[in-house]
């Protein structure tokens, strides 16, 4: 069989933070199925690189008080423990806002503009929000507003989370800017969109997505797209619509080529026109590290090229990405992969005992095996669409029974006879031929179902596999062999047989478990090198000593994974202050309170806090005092009302006169946190002059 030259790439994550568990099922996919084409001995380039640019990495860089670079640099420094810790075996790992992106996204749109047979690249002006405080335009997820039909406030410029409506930002009631709360302007602006309604488009799109290769129902999907398609204001319209590539200044992202005015910045690629070439700049940039031709390599007739991605960005990958790659004469990807989404257990929400999900770097703090989630994710993935449910259970169940029991425990049982009794020297009675067969048959079925990402099947065949190992075993009973001298041939037949199944096993599960095998083939078949796919067909020859392969899953491990973080308890300071160091109640005798009636409340000329109180405290004359609470109350608000004051305090010189005393009010520590003053009021009855105790 000819070499196939395979160029595999898995969707770019958005660097505004570190992996979730999706992201690490989908780098599981795709590596399964790398490393079974490296088994094969095909020459696979995989790479990824983080997905840099746009609004909200620019936002959230703006608010962790960093440069955008210094943002995506800082997140990227943080993806190596993951990507190391599942055994993802990417070649190469790059950026959306490195050189060889900015070159390729824009030589790419030169490409599209300057088509020979009429651009595809056309400008239309329209009306958009802009924050006057920032500066900026205003994507539709930074406008909040009311909700034009349920009235919901604080709803997203592109849907309302309470009842559902699509709109358009423009029909929000009482829009603003989320970035600084100021009321939106209608501006308008010059806009580049690819002509994706272009005739040319529509009949190139319907062919590549509708020509047998797509998921079938992923073709389905797509085919919808093409009769009808919901604008951002929720109303319809038939065929693809234009899409707008270009956003303004200032954005986080490339300059579109010839659009800067007079040094002024011009307009920049909307971060999903540039996000996919990424795949391309990684493999350019790869190939640079090697001294290997970019051009060379791409114009190769005999290149695959094939995206593993989520079913929730299908649209950029069927019609943008393919659209844009043919009309700048590029080569289109043979096949997009897409796959569900991952719940976790059930996608049950805030559960007290099982968390909230599935956190990949504390799976792995806690000491528990990439391989075992690697196994259990490939025993659920199929070549389909469809979401698949980690559940602990199922996880516990099947790693131990099988993984364990059944895969991982024949090469103790087979290997101990074989060390104990023959030197670790493996011997067949009679024929082989048919065991060689049956191995290269079973290969034969395995490697089928991973081509076609078919991983289920294929660990279900491979169970099944095992499940007859083990019975031949059983039935063959060796371990009563062992105790008569004259059936050391049976003996060393049965356990050679099985440990060849072993092998076998191991080699068809190496895609899945890459570091036990390598362990099983070095150390157990003292290879010099991982396994290949065509070991499933040659018999071992000795079989070194058994050392430990792999532990079991303990519920106690699940447990933890599945612990909710310790909530810190937030510390209640009442009031924004501390309550002040404890004194002794004759410490506080020392505090004359009084009751006080307000006969006469004025403004003070020259000051905004205060306001003058007249107060009467049942002592036949009237005392001045001056209170900063004018911010609160006008002066006929208080007139009349009676109030507590402290009657002993030194009388205080102030700038307009003296004050005798203070009456008590109470305030937030932080009056900005929670404004307001309150004028402390004692219940009724209460008469002027009477001590509070
Ligand atoms: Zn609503």
């Amino acid at each position: 069989m000819s070499q196939r030259r395979l160029f595999v790439t898995t969707a770019l994550p958005y660097a505004n933070g570190n992996f979730h568990i999706g992201h690490i099922m989908e780098y599981i996919q795709a590596d399964i199925w790398v490393r079974f084409q490296r088994m094969q001995g095909h020459e696979v380039n995989f790479v990824c690189a983080d997905d840099a640019h746009g609004a909200p990495i620019m936002i959230a860089a703006e608010k962790a008080g960093k440069t955008p670079q210094q943002f995506v640099d800082d997140i990227a420094a943080g993806r190596k423990p993951y990507l190391d810790g599942f055994h993802i075996s990417f070649d190469n790992w790059h950026s959306t806002d490195a050189p060889e992106n900015h070159e390729l996204a824009r030589q790419i749109y030169r490409d599209l503009r300057d088509n020979a047979s009429g651009s595809l690249i056309e400008t239309k002006t329209i009306e958009q929000f802009f924050d006057p405080e920032k500066n900026m335009f205003l994507p539709d997820r930074f406008i909040k507003g009311e909700c034009p039909k349920c009235h919901a406030k604080e709803q997203y410029g592109d849907n309302c989370e309470v009842c559902g409506a699509v709109y358009a930002p423009t029909d929000l009631i009482n829009p603003y800017s989320a970035l600084s709360g100021a009321k939106p302007v209608l501006k308008s602006s010059e806009h580049f969109f690819f002509k994706l309604s272009d005739a040319r488009c529509v009949e190139f799109l319907q062919r590549w997505t509708q020509d047998g290769k797509l998921q079938p129902e992923v073709a389905n999907k797509v085919k919808e797209w093409f009769s009808v398609r919901t604008n951002p204001d929720g109303t319809q319209s038939e065929g693809l619509g234009d899409w707008d590539i270009s956003r303004d200044a200032p954005y986080f992202g490339i300059e579109i080529p010839d659009t800067a005015i007079n040094g002024a910045p011009g307009k920049y690629f909307y971060v999903w026109l540039d996000a996919p070439v990424g795949y391309l700049a990684s493999l350019k940039n790869l190939l640079g590290k090697r001294g290997q031709d970019y051009a060379a390599y791409m114009a190769d007739p005999r290149l695959e090229q094939y995206h593993f991605i989520g079913k929730d960005i299908v649209t950029f990958h069927t019609l943008f990405w393919p659209a844009m790659l043919h009309f700048s004469g590029r080569k289109t990807p043979n096949n997009v992969f897409v796959h569900g989404f991952l719940t976790v257990n059930n996608g049950e929400k805030m559960s007290k005992s099982r968390g909230t999900g599935l956190d990949p770097l504390k799976y792995l703090s806690l000491g528990m095996n990439p391989e075992w989630l690697r196994y259990y994710l490939a025993a659920k993935l199929n070549a389909r669409n469809e979401d698949i449910d980690f559940n602990a259970d199922d996880f516990l169940a099947r790693v131990n029974s099988d993984l364990i029991g059944k895969f991982v425990n024949i090469a103790s049982r087979a290997s101990n006879f074989l060390v104990k009794h023959f030197d670790g020297q493996v011997g067949f009675v009679g024929s082989t031929s048919e065991l060689i067969e049956s191995a290269v048959a079973s290969a034969l079925m395995t490697k089928e179902a991973y081509e076609a990402r078919e991983y289920s099947k294929a660990l279900r065949d491979i169970m099944a596999l095992a499940d007859g190992i083990n019975a031949s075993f059983d039935a063959a009973k060796p371990w009563i062999l062992a105790k008569d001298e004259s059936k050391r041939a049976e003996l060393q037949d049965i356990c050679s047989r099985v440990l060849h199944g072993f092998k076998l096993l191991s080699v068809l599960l190496a895609p899945v478990l890459p570091g036990l095998t390598d362990q099983v083939a070095k150390g157990l078949f003292k290879l010099d090198r991982p396994f290949k796919w065509e070991d499933a067909s040659t018999l071992p020859t000795t079989v070194a000593p058994y050392q430990h392969l792999m532990q079991r899953v303990a519920t106690e491990q699940l447990d933890a994974l599945f612990e909710p973080p310790a909530v810190v308890e937030e510390k209640l300071i009442p009031g924004g202050e501390e309550i002040a160091p404890t004194i002794s109640i004759d410490d506080f005798a020392k505090v004359d309170l009084r009751i006080a009636k307000i006969v006469k409340c004025e403004p003070v000329e020259g000051s905004v806090k205060l306001l003058r109180l007249s107060l009467d405290v049942g002592e036949g004359r009237l005392r001045q005092v001056f209170s900063g609470i004018a911010s609160q109350y006008k002066p006929e608000d208080l007139e009349g009302k009676l109030t507590v004051m402290v009657a002993n305090l030194a009388p205080r010189k102030m700038k307009f006169g003296i004050s005798e005393g203070m009456v008590l009010a109470a305030s937030h520590a932080d009056d900005k946190a929670q404004p307001g003053i309150h004028v402390l009021e004692p219940s009724a009855g209460a008469q002027p002059g009477m001590r509070i105790h």
